[in-house]
C-alpha cells in the first residue's frame, strides 16, 4: 500500500491511559501503576479530558503476529507477555490507526509496561521492559499504511538500546537517543560511536549528556542537532518514546530538566505520536510533566505548568558542562553530515557478510545472552539477518534459538538463502527454537526442534 496523506484534518490530539494494574515487577519497584494513577488525576482535575482538542481511546490487544513483526519471543510469544503487555502495545496500535485515518492529529500513549530496553530477541524481561511498544508500532506503520521513512526520537534518561538494537541495520528509521552518560547510569550504552549496522550508519544517533544536565543544555541539543537533523532526513513521522526520568526530582537518574522544559521540547519536536517509557517521580513529577505535554500537544498554554518547587533558574549549566555538550554535538554533526560516505567506506571493507558478537545482560531476570549476528551485505536488497542466540540463567542453559530475517524488499537470492537456513536449523536440532521474520510476506514462523512443532502467524 502507497504511504497517503496524513497531514492534519481535525486538529485532535488522542491519548489513551492504560496504567495496568495488574502487572508490577513487585509491588514497591518504581514501575508500578501509581505511576499513571497520580497523571490522571491531574489531567481530570485540569479539565483536559473536557476539552474539544483532546479525545480519550480505549486501548485494544496487540496480536503475536504484531509483536512477531519486531521480535524473537523465546519460545514464544505467549510466554514472553502478559495481557498487559498487549494492551499496552494495543493502545500504540490504536493511535497509529486514529493518526493514520485522520482522527487526530497528533497522540500520546501513556501506558505501561514500557518499551525502549526489548531488543529484537527477546528472552526475559531488561530495564523493566519485555516487547518494545515503539518499535511494533513503527513496523505496524510500514507494514499497515506503507510508510518507509521513520524518526525515533528517544527523550528517556536511559539509553533507549532496544530500539536501537532493533533498528541497527535499518538506513531507513532514524534513531536519535539523548540520555544521560552512560558511565553513570544503566544500560551503560548510547555513544556516539554507536552509530548503526555499515547499511545504515548515521542513522543511529546518540547524544549522552552529562549527569546534571538543564534545561538549557537539552534544549541546545533539540536546537543545534536534533531538530536540523529531522529536516535533512525527512520522515514521514516522528515519534517520540518519552521518557519523564529526565526530571530533576526522578530517583532513578541524576538530570535537572523541568516539566516545562519537556513542554516545551514536545512543541519544538512536534512528534505526531508518542508513547511514554520511564518516569518514576510519580508524584512530583510525572503529573507535571505529563500535563505539559499533552498541553503542548494541544497547542495549549502550557506555561503555567510548574512544580511546586520549581522556580525558573532553579539550575544553572556550568561553563564545563556547556563546553562537554557542545564537543558532543560537534562530534555528532560529523557523523550525520558523513553518513553516506561513512556507509559506502564501511562497505567496501567488509565482504558479503557482517558478523557481530554480542553479550546482553537481562537485569530484572538475571539471564544473560550471547549473540552472534550475521547480515548479508546485498547489493539489491538490504540484505538477510540471522542471529545466534544462546540465554543462561545460573548455571544452566536457558534456551537457545536461532532466528532469520528477511527484510521488506529482500531479493530472490537472499530470500531463497533465508528459507534454506531456516530450514537447515530446523533439521539439525542445534537450537532450541528456529524463527523466520519475513517482513515482505509479513508471514512469521517459529519451530521447536524438540518437538518438530511449527507456529505460523
Ligand atoms: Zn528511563
Ligand atoms: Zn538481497
Amino acid at each position: 500500500m502507497a504511504a497517503k496523506d496524513t497531514s492534519n484534518k481535525t486538529g485532535k490530539t488522542g491519548l489513551i491511559f492504560f496504567p495496568a494494574f495488574d502487572w508490577a515487577i513487585s509491588p514497591t519497584h518504581p514501575e508500578r501503576e501509581e505511576r499513571l494513577l497520580y497523571t490522571r488525576d491531574q489531567i481530570f482535575e485540569e479539565g483536559l479530558m473536557d476539552l474539544p482538542e483532546i479525545e480519550e481511546y480505549k486501548p485494544r490487544l496487540a496480536t503475536p503476529k504484531d509483536i512477531s513483526r519486531v521480535h524473537f519471543c523465546v519460545p514464544n510469544v505467549e510466554a514472553q507477555v502478559t495481557e498487559a503487555h498487549l494492551i499496552a502495545a494495543g493502545s500504540v496500535l490504536t493511535l497509529a490507526d486514529a493518526k493514520e485515518e485522520g482522527a487526530i492529529r497528533n497522540g500520546f500513549a501513556l501506558v505501561r509496561p514500557p518499551g525502549h530496553h526489548s531488543m529484537m530477541v527477546v528472552h526475559g524481561n531488561r530495564g523493566f521492559c519485555n516487547i518494545n511498544n515503539m518499535a511494533i508500532m513503527v513496523e505496524y506503520f510500514r507494514t499497515r499504511y506503507g510508510h518507509k521513512k521513520i524518526a525515533i526520537v528517544d527523550t528517556d534518561v536511559h539509553h533507549g538500546d532496544g530500539t536501537q538494537d532493533i533498528f541497527w541495520h535499518d538506513p531507513d528509521v532514524l534513531f536519535i537517543s539523548f540520555h544521560q552518560d552512560g558511565r553513570t547510569l544503566y544500560p551503560g550504552s548510547g555513544f556516539p560511536n554507536e552509530m548503526g549496522g555499515p547499511q545504515a550508519l548515521g542513522r543511529t544517533l546518540n547524544i549522552p549528556l552529562p549527569p546534571g544536565t538543564t534545561d538549557e543544555g537539552i534544549h541546545y541539543v533539540l536546537d543545534n542537532f536534533i531538530l536540523p537533523v529531522l529536516k535533512d532526513f525527512k520522515p514521514d513521522l516522528v515519534l517520540n518514546s518519552a521518557g519523564q526520568d529526565n526530571h530533576y526530582t526522578d530517583p532513578l537518574a541524576n538530570m535537572r530538566f523541568s516539566a516545562n522544559g519537556y513542554a516545551r521540547l514536545n512543541e519544538k519536536l512536534a512528534p505526531d505520536l508518542c508513547v511514554l517509557e520511564g518516569g518514576y517521580a510519580i508524584e512530583t513529577a510525572l503529573p507535571y510533566v505529563n500535563t505539559g505535554i499533552i498541553q503542548a500537544m494541544a497547542g495549549l498554554d502550557y506555561s503555567h505548568v510548574r512544580e511546586p518547587d520549581y522556580v525558573p533558574g532553579k539550575f544553572v549549566q556550568s561553563a564545563e558542562m556547556k563546553r562537554d555538550i557542545e564537543a558532543t554535538i560537534g562530534q555528532l554533526q560529523e557523523i550525520w553530515d558523513n553518513r553516506d560516505r561513512l556507509v559506502e567506506d564501511a562497505l567496501a571493507e567488509h565482504g558479503q557478510f557482517y558478523r557481530r558478537r554480542k553479550r546482553i545482560f537481562y537485569d530484572t531476570d538475571m539471564i544473560n545472552e550471547g549473540q552472534e549476528e550475521t547480515v548479508r551485505l546485498c547489493d539489491r536488497c538490504h540484505g538477510y539477518m540471522t542471529i545466534a542466540s544462546q540465554a543462561q540463567k545460573g548455571y544452566g542453559i536457558l534456551n537457545s534459538a536461532f532466528c532469520v530475517s528477511l527484510p521488506r524488499n529482500a531479493c530472490t537470492s537472499c530470500r531463497e538463502d533465508a528459507r534454506e537456513e531456516f530450514e537447515e536449523h530446523k533439521e539439525d536440532s542445534k537450537f532450541n527454537y528456529v524463527y523466520l521474520q519475513d517482513k515482505q510476506k509479513d508471514t512469521y514462523h517459529s519451530y521447536e526442534t524438540r518437538t518438530r512443532n511449527q507456529r505460523d502467524y
